[in-house]
């Protein structure tokens, strides 16, 4: 295993993977004064990238013999092992900021370390044109001593938050982060399907939908969180017998406008299962129970 004050310096960093994402990182170190080799499958990918002052690897193992700290952020995982195979990693940092599941991640930590590599998994919290602006942050986790030594290279991305020494803490945060998000995105598109279906465009309904999500989530959130670590349910706010009795309301009414109701159906059978059980009077903090039971 390599010691990292030898990599402290580092000032060299290759990337391998210029898709959208790939590319917005190798530039945002090169905007950052960083000496940049990359590498891409699809080599005409480079183009670019040697345009605006890096250096071209033409294999996996030229890019990582070329620097210390190496960058990767391909499709999936398996393509990231795929690509791996032929490098030697001895005395490498690796820095994967492929989206995978939290046993992906500590797979690719073992491998690595087996190969003399430190290993550090990322997630990144942002689209590529977020990169390197104060909106975009990446979540890290696995060699602490490696991250430590090489967060101020890290920062060219924009916010480092550190999750812990599980290799797999990163993708567990990023997945949760990105649960919520798809969450979102199902209720935005049931609502906006519901208006269209009544003749009101989406741009029209997109103001106030965005001003409801908005204030939910900034209402709603905090009282979740305590209540679920608290234990204590009980609410005034708003009861699981209140919610199941309304929610038939929304899936009459896809029915009614010929909307599909296959998006929300799941959540009334767990409304459903929360009286069963004798939890009415509970607020919907509850349901987090009510899932890890299923887990
Ligand atoms: P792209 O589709 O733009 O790029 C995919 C990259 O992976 C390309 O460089 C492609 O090479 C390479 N690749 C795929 N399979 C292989 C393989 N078997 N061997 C070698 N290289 C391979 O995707 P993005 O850049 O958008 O995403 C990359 C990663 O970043 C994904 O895991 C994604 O989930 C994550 N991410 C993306 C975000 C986004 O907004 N785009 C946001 C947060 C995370 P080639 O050019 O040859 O096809």
């Amino acid at each position: 295993m390599p010691s990292t004050s030898e990599k402290t310096q580092v000032s060299h960093v290759s990337v391998l993977g210029l898709g959208m994402m790939g590319s917005a990182l190798a530039a945002a170190l090169l905007r950052a004064g960083h000496s940049v080799t990359v590498w891409n499958r699809t080599s005409a990918k480079t183009g670019p990238l040697v345009a605006q002052g890096a250096l071209p690897a033409s294999t996996v193992a030229d890019a990582v013999a070329a620097a210390p700290l190496v960058i990767v952020c391909l499709t999936t995982n398996d393509d990231v092992r795929e690509a791996l195979a032929p490098a030697d990693l001895t005395g490498t940092v690796l820095v994967n900021l492929t989206n995978g599941t939290p046993a992906q991640a500590r797979d690719l930590a073992a491998y690595a370390h087996k190969q003399g590599a430190r290993y550090i998994d990322g997630g990144i919290m942002a689209v590529p044109q977020m990169i390197a602006t104060p909106a975009a942050y990446v979540l890290y986790s696995g060699d602490e001593q490696a991250y430590e030594a090489h967060e101020p290279v890290l920062a060219a991305f924009g916010g480092t938050k550190w999750v812990g020494t599980d290799p797999g803490r990163a993708a567990l945060h990023d997945l949760a982060l990105l649960t919520s998000m798809y969450g979102m995105l199902i209720g935005v598109t049931q609502a906006l399907a519901l208006v269209r279906s009544a003749g009101v465009t989406a741009s029209e309904f997109a103001g106030p939908l965005h001003a409801w999500v908005s204030a939910m989530l900034e209402g709603v959130v905090p009282g979740i969180a305590e209540a679920v670590d608290s234990g204590r349910h009980l609410t005034d706010v708003s009861s699981l017998a209140v919610n199941q009795a309304a929610f038939p309301n929304l899936t009459a009414t896809y029915r009614e406008q010929g909307v599909s109701t296959q998006l929300f159906e799941p959540f009334q059978k767990l409304l459903d299962r929360s009286i069963a059980e004798g939890h009415s009077a509970d607020g919907l903090s509850r349901l987090v129970e009510l899932l890890d039971d299923e887990g």
